[in-house]
């Protein structure tokens, strides 16, 4: 143990960056209003005590030290503390065991176990109550029945501190709420008349550092009968068990923080009584209790009081419960609708937005991103605030402890100050992202709704003062009301809201697993069908041709026969006969290129578009010379991945119908169009109607009669549609910006494709 460390203990030296480190379980001091033993379980000696000894005990702090306990306190005392420890019945909570009368004052012994070590504090036992102990038991009884019957939150509170107050007869009891940021509110207030209402006041976090909240968290009772107190030092300062400053955290008589003595006569108050209110274990808040002069309530009292706190903790669990149950019924309610909704019609996440997503709790609009599109509902920000917001909640995540399902703030500007500028929209955020990506994420936002805080005291202004530890902070000396109008806030989301957004990401999530296995299942299906469809194909054109071969040369025969006999007739019938097997062999091959061309079994390679188009031009001008089309490429072709037979396939089909369906001089264009992210060929040529737009990349589908046109099977554009998809694309035919002709658009991988 370091001279400084005990120095700091001593003096109690709170510093401007230690206060809230300070060590407040281990002060090394006690308030003088009783005295206070440090035993060793085992042996019951006293190993260390406090220096008020000699007026308590009637010995010299040097005399008790290393004395056995029953010197002090008697044998048949110190029989019935043996006893109680080994029924293992002494634990944290300090417990009263005995009376003893060293002296000329009766003390009561209050004992407890902590880290190894046997604590006994004894307190004056004639300390006039007003009123006696069965009638602060039977009030207790009457006092916990009151307080079920409060029918709400505010009420109950109510009760609660008019109800203390009546009991320890102090001037002020305050129900001290904490918010989420830890600032408290006064949240109900029983009085002396005379005094200045706290009532609605808020009181920043710092107010409480956080090893103070940490014990109340732990304690249900803090005595603070005089701030003026002389304080009284543990002799020796470090426990000779533990090798550390004793360790006071359930002890009634530990020595108060000089912070928070200094705040309470900053405040003009005299005495303090707290009680803590724990909610599932967390520290909801307070029952603060003032008096504008010097007071102990005795341990019998303390210990009613102790009772009200824990009663009353389990009681607030209920009532907020309660409170918001029809909401909470609500909530659940729609997030089952919806769900349902989707699951039984199949639908798509975006569409979650149209069935009522917005609805589905108190948001001022909702926002959906999937597949990098947003769908909105309500008041949202713009797009662009939107994808920055949607990168800040990634970003969030990431860092975020593992297991964060849902982040929510009702104050976004102070975490992206980018958002101040839509605070009007999105003040609040409450965000669900549904895949672990992130890439699919559902936003809720409020907007800012200025509120008025009334701050008892500014809490901005700090005071420091120079103090032989280094910069002491100094608690803030006017607790006048100070008016902060609030902005950029919405109003808070509820832990059941978030609740109810962590229970709806999940069921989203389950239909989301279940929509893709059905997507999964017909795209199986659908594959199975491609390849028994491919294969029926191959086989009944394969087997057709044969027999289509010998009508050929029966045909044939006939027509040689007809001429010979000069049967004219017969040789038209023939010919005609020929014509038509020529044609349905014609369509069978094409029917068995189609089928050949199968699915998806290629290895991508680099393919250079624009080679590829200078080829498919040379095939066209050779074959069809006649009609001097005039192509014009543009210079900047992207380079593609795929199948480079394919895609050669792919122009020469589009190229050779812009030249085909054209009653002019063709002109054809072909190019990259940067904004589709698509490649194109545009014609001049005799146009689609819209009507036919998607019928013409059927198989055998021709609009026009089999001569005009130069003739064809039909097939190409189906065969061009089974390419692209090949590729991961998609293809469609627009009409060109001059009015005339065809464009046609396709794309290539999806990934980079136009959506
Ligand atoms: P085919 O050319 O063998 O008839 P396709 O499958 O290539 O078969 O085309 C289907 C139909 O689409 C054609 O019959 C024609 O009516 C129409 N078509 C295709 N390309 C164009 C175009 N560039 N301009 C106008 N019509 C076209």
């Amino acid at each position: 143990m370091g001279f400084s460390y005990a120095y700091s203990l001593k003096n109690n030296e709170v510093t401007l960056t230690n206060c809230d480190r300070e060590p407040v379980h281990i002060p090394g001091c006690i308030q003088p209003f009783g005295c206070l033993l440090a035993l060793n379980p085992q042996n019951l000696t006293v190993i260390q005590v406090s220096d008020n000894a000699q007026e308590w005990l009637n010995k010299a702090p040097g005399d008790v030290v290393g004395q056995p306990l029953m010197a002090l306190v008697g044998e048949e005392n110190a029989t019935l503390l043996r006893t109680a420890l080994e029924e293992d019945s002494i634990e944290t909570n300090p417990r009263y065991l005995f009376s003893f009368t060293p002296h000329d004052k009766k003390l009561d012994a209050l004992l407890h176990l902590h880290n190894g070590v046997l604590i006994m504090e004894c307190e004056d036992a004639d300390i006039p109550m007003s009123i006696s102990r069965e009638q602060a038991y039977s009030d207790a009884n009457r006092i916990i029945a009151r307080l079920q019957k409060s029918p709400g939150l505010r009420e109950f509170c109510r009760t609660l501190s008019t109800e203390i107050r009546k009991l320890t007869g102090l001037d002020r009891v305050m129900i001290y709420r904490f918010m989420e940021d830890l600032s408290g509110e006064v949240y109900a207030e029983a009085k002396r008349e005379d005094l200045h209402p706290y009532l609605g006041l808020h009181y920043p976090s710092e107010d409480i550092p956080q090893p103070a909240r940490d014990i109340f968290r732990k304690i249900w009772v803090r005595p603070l009968p005089s701030v003026s107190y002389i304080q009284s030092e543990i002799i020796p300062l470090v426990n000779p068990i533990t090798q550390k400053p004793l360790d006071m955290t359930y002890s009634f008589l530990r020595g108060a923080s000089v912070m928070y003595t200094d705040y309470l006569k900053n405040m003009g108050v005299e005495m303090a009584f707290t009680l803590s209110i724990v909610v599932e274990g967390k520290l909801w808040g307070l029952v603060a209790c003032h008096h504008y002069s010097p007071k102990i309530i005795p341990w019998p009292l303390r210990a009613v009081c102790e009772l009200l706190a824990q009663t009353a903790s389990l009681q607030l669990s209920a009532i907020e419960q309660n409170e918001f149950a029809g909401y909470r019924a609500r909530l659940e309610e729609s997030a089952q609708g919806l769900m349902e909704q989707m699951l039984a019609e199949g639908r798509e996440l975006p569409e979650l937005i149209n069935l009522g997503l917005s609805g589905f709790m108190e948001a001022d609009g909702v926002a959906l991103l999937q597949n990098g599109k947003w769908h909105t509902q309500g008041a949202v920000p713009n797009q662009g605030m939107l994808q920055a917001i949607a990168e800040w909640v990634k970003q969030s995540f990431s860092t975020a402890p593992l297991g964060t399902e849902i982040l929510h703030t009702h104050a976004l500007s102070e975490r992206l100050p980018a958002a101040s500028i839509c605070k009007d929209t999105a003040s609040g955020l409450l965000a669900v992202p549904i895949s672990r990506s992130n890439d699919r994420l559902i936003l809720w936002f409020r907007g800012e709704v200025v509120q008025t805080v009334n701050w008892a005291g500014d809490p901005y202004s700090k005071k420091v003062v120079d103090s032989p530890g280094g910069e002491r902070l100094m608690p803030r000396s006017s607790f006048a009301l100070w008016q902060e109008k609030l902005r950029g806030h919405s109003l808070p989301w509820k832990a059941l809201e978030v609740e109810a957004a962590r229970r709806l990401r999940l069921a989203i999530m389950e239909v989301v697993v279940a929509t893709s296995e059905n997507v999964s299942r017909l795209n199986r299906e659908l594959a199975a069908s491609n390849e028994e469809l491919d294969a029926f194909a191959y086989v009944t054109s394969h087997d057709l041709r044969e027999p289509l071969r010998g009508i050929y040369h029966y045909a044939h025969y006939l027509k040689e026969d007809a001429t010979q006999r000069q049967d004219e007739e017969s040789e038209k019938r023939s010919e005609s006969l020929l014509r038509l097997t020529k044609r349905m062999d014609s369509l069978i091959e094409s029917l068995l290129h189609f089928s050949r061309l199968g699915r998806g079994s290629f290895i991508p390679e680099p393919v250079d578009m624009r080679e590829l188009v200078e080829e498919s031009i040379d095939i066209l001008r050779a074959s069809r010379a006649e009609l001097k089309p005039e192509i014009r490429m543009m210079n900047s072709l992207p380079p593609a991945k795929g199948n480079p037979q394919r895609l050669r396939e792919l122009w020469l089909n589009i190229i050779g119908n812009a030249v085909k369906y054209n009653k002019e001089i063709p002109v054809i264009d072909i190019g990259f169009d940067m904004a589709k992210n698509a490649y194109f060929v545009s014609d001049n040529g005799i146009g689609i109607a819209p009507e036919n737009r998607s019928a013409i990349f059927s198989i055998f589908k021709r609009l026009h009669a089999k001569d005009q046109f130069g003739g064809g099977s039909g097939v190409g554009l189906a065969i061009v549609k089974k390419i692209v998809e090949q590729h991961n694309g998609r293809i469609w035919v627009e009409t060109p910006q001059s009015g005339i002709g065809t464009v046609f658009y396709f794309t290539l991988n999806s990934e980079n494709s136009h959506a």
